[in-house]
Parts: C-alpha cells; structure tokens; sequence
C-alpha cells in the first residue's frame, strides 16, 4: 500500500460501522472515481467541520446563526420538541411527524457520566419560554433511564409556564430517535401526553 491509500483506509475505518475491509473498497472506489470526486468529497468533508456551527436559537447544527427550521415561517413556532441529540432532529424531519421547531439538549443527566443539567442547553429551554410564543413543550428525550429522568427534570421546570407532554410510550427501552422508523414517530407525536 502506497501512504494515502492507507491512510484513508485508516481514517475511513474509525466511522462505526465501517470494518477495514470495507474502508478499503470505499478507498478503492474514491480513487477509481477520478480525482474531481475525490475533491469534492475532500471539500465537502472540510466545509462541514470548519463552517458547522450551533443554531442560536435550537442549537441544532447550522451553516448559518440560525438554522433552516428556525428561519422557516411555515413552522409552527408555538410548539417546541425538545431532543437528545441533532441526528433526533434528521430521524424526525425525515419522518415528516412534526411540523414545530425544536430545541436539541446535546445530551441527557447522567450522574454516573458527571453529566448534569447544566451541561446541557436547559437554561437555554428555559430562556426561548416566554422570549418566543412557545405554547407547548414536546418532550423527545429517549426511553433509557436518562432520557426519562431529563425528561422529568425539564418538566417540572416549565411546566407552571407551558404545556409539557412526552412522545407516547411504545419506544423500545433505550432506544434512540434516530433507530425508529416513520410510522413509529409518527405515532409517537400523534399519541403524546401529559407529563
Ligand atoms: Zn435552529
């Protein structure tokens, strides 16, 4: 093997996933390709980490201040769910379930891990209540144990300001998001509740 070669392969087969084996046919293929794909492949990868930032406002990643659900005026921005992570907000955008906006925590409260609630982006939660007309709070943490604790822990703080529920249960325990297929999400936002 020539360095780049095996350098790629290396780097291709640290993404879960992708085995060595597999990492060497994506390498392969990169190279047989010609070289216009390969650089735009190279330029792409480079723009998405040098130019992805936080959305100000849902802390979801963005290209720009404010992400694309955040400026899109056909979103209704009375309504807020609140996930884990940003690949939550792909999984549910894909499913077409919801038609609100979002706030991504980067996260769940988990002790164990030293992660508490002021790792994560709940005082911005708290900050868009009142600043925005926000009438309802989604809660689309997981089913795990942390997901369910955060999920408690955010709603006993807003929910003397706004209405709080919780996707409907029927989630695989543990599971995340991004795992469940459409219909699925979209039950779970038909069936919400209460917390
Ligand atoms: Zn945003």
């Amino acid at each position: 093997l020539n360095e780049p070669l095996d350098e790629v392969i290396k780097l291709l087969a640290r993404l879960p996933g992708v085995g060595r084996r597999t990492a060497t046919r994506h390498a392969y293929t990169i190279l047989r390709r010609g070289e216009a794909y390969g650089l735009e492949l190279a330029e792409a990868v480079s723009r998405l980490v040098r130019e992805t930032k936080l959305c100000e406002r849902c802390h979801n990643h963005a290209a720009e201040a404010l992400c694309r659900t955040c400026t899109d005026t056909k979103r209704d921005a009375r309504r807020v769910c609140v996930v884990q992570t940003p690949p939550d907000v792909s999984a549910i955008e894909s499913s077409g379930a919801w038609d609100g906006v979002f706030h991504v925590l980067h996260g769940v409260i988990a002790p164990l891990d030293g992660i508490g609630p002021g790792d994560l982006k709940i005082h911005e939660l708290i900050g868009r209540i009142g600043a925005e007309p926000i009438e309802e709070v989604v809660l689309a943490t997981g089913a795990s144990v942390e997901g369910e604790a955060t999920a408690l822990y955010i709603s006993r703080l807003l929910s003397d300001s706004v209405a709080v529920t919780r996707l409907a249960r029927g989630l695989p325990a543990g599971s995340d998001l991004e795992h469940m297929d459409a219909p699925t999400l979209a039950r779970a936002f038909e069936g919400r509740a209460a917390l």
